[in-house]
């Protein structure tokens, strides 16, 4: 059986819960007779069991197939300057246990992962995950990455952190895969797993520091083999704006729309940041913005209109990622929607009814996630469970990785060393 056969009957038990052999065969289009061997081998390797029978239309019913929950776990990292999430899930991709901590700020990368393992060992030993049977660790990051060498390539969110070996530093620390994913790709990831959508063809429009954007085509993650696709974040809006974005732009939609923009903005208004505690802390920015959000949403007017106005820019790049992927549904996650969610989409969703050219064929939505402050760890998980983009990750023998920073292809090729 080929890996690729394995990876596709895994990854739908995992969207759909439970499927028959029939039903795995018509979706995937491939042979019954694949299918039984497929089948044969995931339940002879434990990743798979018999549930019970469908009834059916005549005939004998079918038996119902599905993931074994505990045959293996991951960790999923969503690290940013104001926040961090830290998920572990079970092999269906469910969250077990998961913690939120402050992000990684100005802090020097080699502590700040040291006490990030600390955590991740504290949050496995809370889920009593047995820690052989964890495959790795997903770690979400803001782009432009390296994923090959397990860098970022951005001297953000100070310089030390441009070019440092992340996945390779937190592997040793954790002894563990870590696989690199952009934050915005992952929260697609996650969304999609999560089924919400809808739809297997969708855009994520992510925003926490910053802004990303990530896409999902035919339930295939949009740029293989790049980590820095749909940086809806990074195109300018408004060429005339003064100051230069971080990127080289200028009037990027994370200059005009992102929280940073939003609490400059904000905090000009009189006593709003004395009467809000904002703290203008660059590294306390998500909580200056949910601040923000919560005022708006207790009627502050003059706070509101400073939210709409940057919610209607976020529907603008909403409208860019379905006019150039022709995409009916974009879905808002990250961190910077937990508190601003609900007022971001009553002012971004005429916009998109407006202007996304798909609306002329099918109807177009705009929805919020259900998990938006967790979906690009619980994404970042699965990028892990799934194998590094189509690898198969069930094959070979749960272990240790024989050097650090391997990627989960070598690991699950030849660089595993069974437990
Ligand atoms: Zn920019």
């Amino acid at each position: 059986m080929s890996p690729s056969t394995r990876v596709r009957v895994l990854d739908l038990l995992r969207t759909a819960g439970t499927l028959s052999r029939v039903e795995l065969a018509d979706r995937t289009g491939l042979t019954p007779a694949t299918i039984t061997h497929a089948v044969r081998d995931l339940i002879g390797d434990g990743l798979v069991h018999e549930v019970g029978r469908a009834r059916s239309n005549g005939g004998s019913p079918r038996r119902l197939l599905e993931l074994v929950a505990d045959a293996r776990y991951a960790v999923g990292i969503q690290l940013d300057r104001c926040r961090t999430t830290v998920v572990v899930t079970n092999f269906f991709g469910r969250r077990l246990a998961g913690t939120v901590l402050p992000g990684v700020g100005h802090g020097e990368p080699a502590d700040t992962l040291a006490a990030l393992a600390a955590e991740v060992e504290r949050v496995l030993a809370e889920a009593a995950v047995p820690r052989g049977l964890v495959l790795g660790a997903g770690l979400v990051t803001h782009g432009p990455q390296d994923r090959a060498r397990g860098v970022i390539r951005t001297a953000q969110p100070t310089p030390a952190w441009q070019d440092f070996p992340l996945t390779a530093t937190l592997s040793a620390l954790l002894d563990l895969p870590v696989l690199l994913e952009n934050d915005a790709t992952a929260a697609a990831v996650g969304e999609q797993w999560a089924g919400d959508a809808g739809t297997d063809t969708f855009g994520v429009l992510y925003l926490a520091s910053g802004i990303g954007g990530g896409v999902i085509l035919g339930g295939d993650v949009y740029g293989d083999d790049a980590a820095n696709v749909v940086e809806v974040g990074h195109i300018p809006l408004d060429p005339t704006r003064s100051g230069v974005c971080g990127c080289g732009n200028v009037g990027c939609t994370e200059q005009v729309a992102g929280p940073f923009a939003v609490v400059r903005e904000a905090a000009l208004l009189p006593g709003v940041a004395g009467r809000l505690g904002l703290t203008g802390d660059p590294d306390r920015l998500l909580d200056d913005f949910d601040a923000l959000a919560r005022a708006a949403l207790d009627g502050d007017t003059a706070v509101r209109r400073v939210l709409d106005r940057a919610a209607a820019h976020l529907g603008a790049a909403a409208v860019t990622l379905m006019n150039l992927f022709d995409l009916d549904t974009v879905v808002l996650a990250g961190p910077g929607f937990a508190v601003a969610g609900p007022l971001v989409l009553a002012a971004a969703r005429p916009v998109v009814e407006r202007g996304a050219l798909a609306r002329l064929l099918r109807p177009v939505q705009l929805r919020m996630s259900a998990d938006p402050e967790a979906v690009a760890a619980v994404g970042g998980a699965l990028v892990v469970l799934r194998g590094s983009r189509g690898t198969d990750l069930s094959t070979g023998p749960v272990g240790r990785v024989s050097s650090p920073g391997a990627t989960l292809g070598e690991v699950w090729g030849a660089g595993v060393v069974p437990a």
